[in-house]
């Protein structure tokens, strides 16, 4: 399905500096926490736009569930205050009327909520034809389809100030990330739709403070558009994810050691980086061609195995095969999990070729 969003870029709409910071708490809790939060944010040159969640979406009900409308004016008065524009999640048609009665900047679209379309479509529809910016968390699952899925519908209804913000996926253990990266989904959200302004969500990738830097940096690396980073004016008393909010101090620090990569930078070492790339594809074909040749030698195999009646798939070989191939790659410096895995994956291919030759003969055979 060709897929193409019509999408107007952060910098036409938006005044913030850039990369784009969003900064503040998970939940709104009191009015003086969300007041002395903001005003300390907007001590920090960088942020543009100042977070918290109303209405929280708890995995177990009894939770604390988000202080609801009154948190929207403690809002409002934040932005008085400090200048800064507000966002706010929203989960159904009460939220986004409410958002709209209080004239709150941004909304934006939790992981567990993009997980449903029948809640983005019931979404997209009252937002039709609005201009509020709209921000859309990627589900909690790692399908991309869901993701584009949702950033389609609400460009349906004629939303064009959309964002995609990447806060990481359900992992079973949990390690060392509460939400994996996967960073080879956004990557390629961005290769399907290139105009898609991506920022990433280092707190709730993370779960906690240590890993928000490197997480951030990363991005920053890979040219995401901004972060949206959780920020408690008393980290330790959070009422939500009290584990991976910064202090104001902490973001201040945090930020200014930030590398931020430009344009002009890349543009500058564009000849060097041509070199490169020209060597990569060079390489890359070498490694097309490596990989043909052992899928004809795999297919030769192949059709051995059948001839002589032997299983396709043999243990002790594979064992043998698998620590040769790890072993000499560790000595070329070569990470090990990388190792298996792409030797898992040609391993796959290769079972998969021999099963279709074995298909093969023995329906010759039967005509
Ligand atoms: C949040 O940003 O506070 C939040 C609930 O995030 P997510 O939807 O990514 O879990
Ligand atoms: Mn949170």
């Amino acid at each position: 399905m060709q897929t193409k969003l019509n999408i107007i870029p952060i910098c036409d709409w938006c005044s913030c500096p850039t990369p784009l910071i969003i900064s503040g708490p998970c939940s709104a809790e009191t009015e003086q926490q969300v007041l002395e939060t903001a005003e300390a944010i907007a001590g920090i040159q960088q942020v543009g736009i100042f977070r918290a969640g109303i209405w929280k979406p708890r995995t177990r009900p009894g939770d604390f569930e988000g202080v609801g409308i009154k948190g929207l004016k403690w809002l409002c008065k934040a932005r008085e205050k400090t200048g800064l524009k507000i966002a706010v999640e929203i989960g159904n048609v009460d939220h986004i009327n409410a958002c709209f009665d209080h004239e709150i900047d941004i909304l934006w679209i939790g992981a567990r909520t993009v997980a449903n379309p029948f809640s983005i479509q019931e979404i997209a529809e009252v937002l039709e034809n609005t201009d509020i910016p709209v921000m859309i968390k990627n589900p909690v699952n790692p399908d991309i389809n869901l993701w584009i899925g949702a950033l389609e519908r609400l460009n349906q209804s004629g939303i064009k100030k959309i964002i995609a913000i990447h806060r990481g996926f359900y992992s079973y253990s949990g390690q060392p990330y509460r939400n994996d990266p996967m960073w080879e989904i956004p990557i390629e959200l961005k290769r399907i739709l290139p105009n898609l302004p991506v920022i990433c969500d280092p707190s709730h990738i993370c779960g906690n403070t240590n890993l928000i830097p490197d997480i951030s940096q990363k991005a920053m690396d890979l040219g995401m558009e901004g972060l949206m980073i959780e920020v408690h004016i008393r980290p330790e008393q959070a009422l939500t994810d009290v584990a991976q909010q910064l202090s104001p101090a902490q973001l201040k620090t945090f930020l200014d050691n930030l590398v931020i990569r430009s344009n002009k930078d890349i543009n500058l070492l564009q000849h060097g980086l041509e070199e490169l790339r020209s060597e990569i594809d060079h390489t890359d074909a070498e490694l097309l061609e490596i990989l043909s040749k052992r899928m004809q030698i795999i297919e030769k195999i192949g059709r051995y195995k059948k001839l002589h009646n032997i299983t396709a798939f043999q243990v002790k070989r594979w064992n043998e095969v698998r620590e040769r191939f790890i072993r000499k790659g560790a000595l070329k410096g070569m990470d090990k999990e990388f190792l298996v895995n792409m030797l898992e994956t040609i391993h796959k291919e290769s079972i998969r070729r021999q099963s279709e030759i074995f298909k093969e003969i023995s329906g010759n055979k039967n005509q």
